[in-house]
C-alpha cells in the first residue's frame, strides 16, 4: 500500500515531533487543491468527499470566495467588536431576512457558537425565572463541540472525562425517544439543543414528529429550542437551514462550518426577545465578526441560496445515495444509506462493524477522501456544488475500496 510508504513514516514523524497528539492525520500532505480535486505533495490527485467536514460547501478555492477574501484583504482585516464593519452587519441582515431569526452573534467556529447559544439560554432563563431553571436536554451521541460546556453538553462522555469538574445541570436522552424527552423536560429546563441529523454520532435524523414533541415541551415549560445547525446548515440537507425543511422553528440556531466556506466563523442566531438577554458586558470575542470571515460568508451565501445549487444538493444526494445503496449490495459493506441532502452516511454491515477508519484508508489508497461518523459508519459530505461525472468518479473509488474490505476484486 503506497499509502504507508516511506515519504508517509517521514510525515506522521513530522507530525509527532510538533504537534500535540490530539489527532491521527491521514497519510497523505494535501498541498492544494481545486473543487473536488485536491493534490497531495507526492503529486497525487484525490477526489473529494470529505469537503473538510462540510465545511467547503463550494469546494476547494472557488473563484467567487477567492474574489471576495482577496478583495477584502485589501479594503479592511480587522477591528475588534469596539467597532462594527459592513460585512458584518451586511451578513447579519442576510440571515435574519433568510430565516426566523432575528439577531445575530458572530464567533468564530460551532464550538463557539454553540457556548454562545447555551449562554444565552441560561441567561434568558435566568433573567425570567431566577437560577433554579437552568438546565440543558441534550442527545447521547451529540457533538457540540469541544469547549468544556459543549463537550458536557454532547453525548460522548469520553470527550469530557478528565476534564472535570465539568458544567453541570445536563441532562442526556436517547435520539428520537419521545418518551424520553417528556421525562427529561420540565420546569428546571433552560434548553433543549438537537442536532436535526446528528451528524457525528452516526448521521441519525430525529424525526419530525420527535421535533415538534420538542417543540411543544418547550413551550409548555418556558424553555428554549436550540437548532445545533452547525454541519445540517448552509445548504447542506437542500435548504438554506434544515429546520426550514422540517416546519419546526427554534428559538436559537448556530451555525459555522460550511458558512465561511473554510474560512473560519460561526454564528448563533435567535429572535429580538430571546437575544435581549445577552445585553452589553454579557458575552463577546475578539475575533467575531471580523470583516474577512464576514466578506466571506457574504459570498457563500450569494451562492447558496441559488435555486440551481439547491436543486444540484437534491441531485447528487440522489446519485450518491442511490450509489453506496448499490456498493452495499454488491460488497455487503453498508447495510443502510442514512442521511439527507449532501450530508450522507453508510452505516456498516456486521462483517466490517466497527471498521469505518479501515474502510476509510481504503478509500484513500482508491483515489477518494471520505469521513468517519463514529467506528460504524462511513460519512461523505462533499462540495454543494459537486458535478455528476465527480460524483460518479467518487462512487466507482468508494466501490473500490469496499472490495478491498471484502476481499473481493
Ligand atoms: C463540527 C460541529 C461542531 C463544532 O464545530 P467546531 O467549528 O469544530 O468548533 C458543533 N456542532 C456540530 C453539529 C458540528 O458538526
Amino acid at each position: 500500500m503506497d499509502t504507508f510508504s516511506d515519504s508517509t513514516l517521514e510525515l506522521a514523524d513530522r507530525v509527532s515531533a510538533v504537534m500535540m497528539p490530539t489527532y491521527g492525520p491521514l497519510p497523505l500532505l494535501p498541498v492544494r487543491a481545486q473543487g473536488c480535486d485536491v493534490e497531495d505533495a507526492s503529486g497525487r490527485h484525490y477526489l473529494d468527499l470529505a469537503g473538510g467536514i462540510a465545511v467547503n460547501a463550494l469546494g476547494h478555492c472557488h473563484p467567487a470566495l477567492v474574489e471576495a477574501l482577496t478583495r477584502q484583504a485589501n479594503t479592511l482585516w480587522h477591528l475588534s467588536n469596539v467597532f462594527t464593519n459592513e460585512p458584518a452587519l451586511r451578513l447579519a441582515e442576510r440571515l435574519t431576512a433568510l430565516t426566523f431569526a432575528e439577531r445575530v452573534f458572530f464567533a468564530n467556529s460551532g464550538a463557539e457558537a454553540n457556548e454562545a447559544a447555551l449562554k444565552l439560554a441560561r441567561r434568558h432563563a435566568y433573567d425570567r425565572f431566577g437560577p433554579d431553571k437552568h438546565e440543558i436536554v441534550a442527545l447521547e451521541r451529540a457533538f457540540h463541540g469541544r469547549t468544556l460546556f459543549t463537550v458536557a453538553v454532547g453525548g460522548t462522555p469520553a470527550y469530557a472525562e478528565g476534564f472535570g469538574p465539568i458544567p453541570q445541570g445536563i441532562r442526556h436522552v436517547a435520539p428520537n425517544d419521545v418518551a424520553a424527552l417528556e421525562s427529561a423536560v420540565g420546569p428546571a429546563t433552560a434548553a433543549v439543543i438537537l442536532e436535526p441529523i446528528v451528524a457525528e454520532g452516526g448521521i441519525i435524523s430525529l424525526d419530525v414528529a420527535y421535533l415538534q414533541r420538542a417543540r411543544e415541551l418547550c413551550d409548555e415549560h418556558d424553555a428554549l429550542l436550540v437548532f445545533d445547525e452547525v454541519q445540517t446548515g448552509v445548504g447542506r440537507t437542500g435548504t438554506l437551514y434544515a429546520y426550514q425543511a422540517l416546519g419546526v422553528i427554534p428559538d436559537i440556531l448556530t451555525t459555522a462550518k460550511a458558512l465561511g466556506g473554510g474560512f473560519p466563523i460561526g454564528a448563533a442566531l435567535a429572535t429580538a426577545e430571546v437575544a435581549a438577554s445577552l445585553v452589553k458586558g454579557t458575552h463577546g470575542s475578539t475575533f467575531g465578526g471580523n470583516p474577512l470571515a464576514c466578506a466571506v460568508a457574504n459570498a457563500v451565501l450569494d451562492e447558496v441560496t441559488k435555486p440551481e445549487l439547491l436543486a444540484n444538493v437534491a441531485a447528487r444526494s440522489a446519485q450518491l445515495r442511490r450509489g453506496m445503496v448499490d456498493i452495499g449490495s454488491d460488497t455487503g459493506v453498508f447495510d443502510e444509506i442514512r442521511g439527507r441532502g449532501l450530508l450522507l452516511g453508510g452505516a456498516l454491515a456486521a462483517p466490517c462493524a466497527g471498521k469505518s477508519k479501515d474502510l476509510q484508508l481504503a478509500a484513500v489508497d482508491t483515489g477518494v477522501l471520505t469521513l468517519v461518523a463514529g467506528v460504524d459508519v462511513l460519512r461523505v459530505t462533499p462540495a454543494l456544488n459537486i458535478t455528476e461525472s465527480e460524483a460518479s468518479l467518487g462512487l466507482e473509488r468508494m466501490a473500490a475500496a469496499a472490495r478491498t474490505m471484502v476481499g473481493s476484486s
